[in-house]
């Protein structure tokens, strides 16, 4: 679609040019077209840097009004964009073909820095792109012939990635990486292909990774949004982020939006009183489960609250659930939930280790068994703050293994403040009117947690 209108546009600076009465008054208009086309390219890059791109169907309208003007501008007049900051746009995207050639095209306002990489079970190319922000419209790229499944995102705020799923195996192979012409930018076309087995599990053995695999968190720190790290320590953890949406709502609300939301509202609250509050991210990044957990233990944290809103087959279920680790779940639900919230890394294609050894020994063991108890005492600090105030499921204390609960000292808890599936619980997750009551409702339920098990730092 876009490259349709790249065309259409492209013929009429040749007109003008032509005659050279225009020309000095082409040059004016050049200069201020060139402002203006830094206008609407710093309005693009405030659209997509630091916020979700799944902000609903007005948002991607109007995005594409902006990305149709900037096209206008930077094709019709010929001029190098300006910079609202370093990273890279990439501002259209597509993909195309059948069973045996795929071929992405993406389009950037500057050249773009890729590395290719491999993960098996299932098998996936995963596309990085340094320094880049992707600002396409998210519908511009639908699986097709060798390619089944695929995402697209942040993977911190230096990096995007996209993730192409073939049922085969395949390969990618950076084909070409030419100047647009006209100031456009740069235009990467990359070939997809299949490939033997064993020529995949080549790929898989020989290729190097530029980083490590957690997904490009540099210093595991969090974000400390209050107090110093002297006080109570609270670590919140908005659930997902960047390439990993989480679960999608029945009217298409983002998981991660939402989780996101209900935190900062959650650290302004705890903010305000006297607590040390960290949170794993503040904006849309994709942070791995294990930097989530490495966050919590580098704070100090003397708590750690998970926020999710999943999604279920059934429909009708509704309400809150606070979750604690066990080896055993709890039950058929816990399970299916603590599985899919486990499954966040893969989704953004990072390779999902063994199980971490556990540390061996009586005092590791005793830390742990304290650490349960003191989770299961949060659990029931949250649950009786919300109890008459907020719906909760039926039996609301549950547990399961999920990865993000495994810091072994520091209590930790995972809340489903709801489900994205059910249409009433969707409507109350969006609305910032609840979720600030249930904020402020968490609020009480963590400052009586730490009256019973730290009265000195009240
Ligand atoms: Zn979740």
């Amino acid at each position: 679609m876009a490259s349709v209108r790249l065309r259409a546009v492209r013929l009429s600076p040749a007109a003008h040019g032509a005659n050279a009465a225009n020309r000095s008054r082409m040059g004016r208009r050049r200069t201020t077209m060139a402002s203006r086309t830094a206008e609407t390219l710093n309005a693009l890059r405030r659209t997509f840097v630091g916020k979700d791109r799944r902000n609903g169907r007005a948002g991607r309208g109007l995005v594409a009004v902006t990305l149709f003007t900037l096209l206008a501008y930077m094709t019709g007049i010929g001029i190098e964009p300006a910079h609202a900051d370093d990273r890279c746009l990439a501002f259209s995207a597509s993909l195309a073909g059948d069973a045996k050639q795929v071929k992405l095209v993406l389009d950037f306002d500057c050249k773009p820095d890729v590395a290719i990489h491999y993960v098996d079970k299932p098998r996936r190319i995963l596309v990085d792109f340094s320094d880049t922000v992707l600002g396409f419209p998210e519908k511009s790229l639908v699986p097709t012939g060798l390619v089944t499944r695929l995402r697209a995102g942040a993977m911190g705020p230096h990096r995007a990635r996209i993730v192409l799923q073939t049922d085969e195996p395949a390969r990618a192979h950076l084909e070409s990486v030419k100047a647009n012409g006209g100031g456009a930018g740069y235009r990467a076309t990359f070939d997809v292909t299949p490939v033997s087995a064993s020529q995949f599990s080549d790929l898989l053995s020989s290729q190097n990774w530029r980083e490590a695999e957690t997904g490009g968190v540099d210093a595991a720190k969090g974000k400390t949004t209050s107090g110093n790290a002297s006080a109570f320590t609270v670590v919140i953890d908005p659930g997902h982020g960047g390439i990993d949406g989480g679960a999608v709502g029945v009217d298409e609300t983002a998981e991660k939006t939402v989780t996101l939301a209900f935190a900062k509202k959650l650290a302004a609250d705890l903010g305000g009183h006297d607590l040390h509050v960290v949170l794993t991210r503040d904006d849309d990044t994709f942070v791995s489960l294990a930097d989530r957990v490495k966050i919590a233990r580098e704070n100090d944290a003397d708590l750690f609250v998970s926020i999710h809103a999943d999604s279920i087959s059934v429909k009708s279920l509704r309400g809150a659930t606070v979750y604690t680790l066990s080896d055993n779940a709890s039950d058929r639900l816990a399970n299916q939930i603590a599985q899919s919230e486990n499954r966040a890394d893969a989704v953004a294609g990072l390779k999902v280790g063994s199980e971490p050894k556990a540390v061996a020994g009586i005092l590791a063991d005793l830390t742990r068994r304290e650490t349960r108890r003191f989770s299961g005492r949060l659990s029931d600090s949250v649950i009786s703050a919300f109890t008459g105030d907020v719906d909760l499921i039926n039996n609301p204390q549950r547990h399961a293994g999920f990865r993000v609960l495994e810091a072994p000292d520091v209590p930790s808890v995972l809340v489903e403040l709801g489900f994205l599936s059910n249409p009433d619980d969707e409507k109350q997750l969006i609305d910032p009117q609840w979720r600030a009551k249930v904020a402020g409702l968490m609020t009480k339920a963590i400052l009586a947690y730490r009256d019973k098990v730290s009265p000195e730092s009240r």
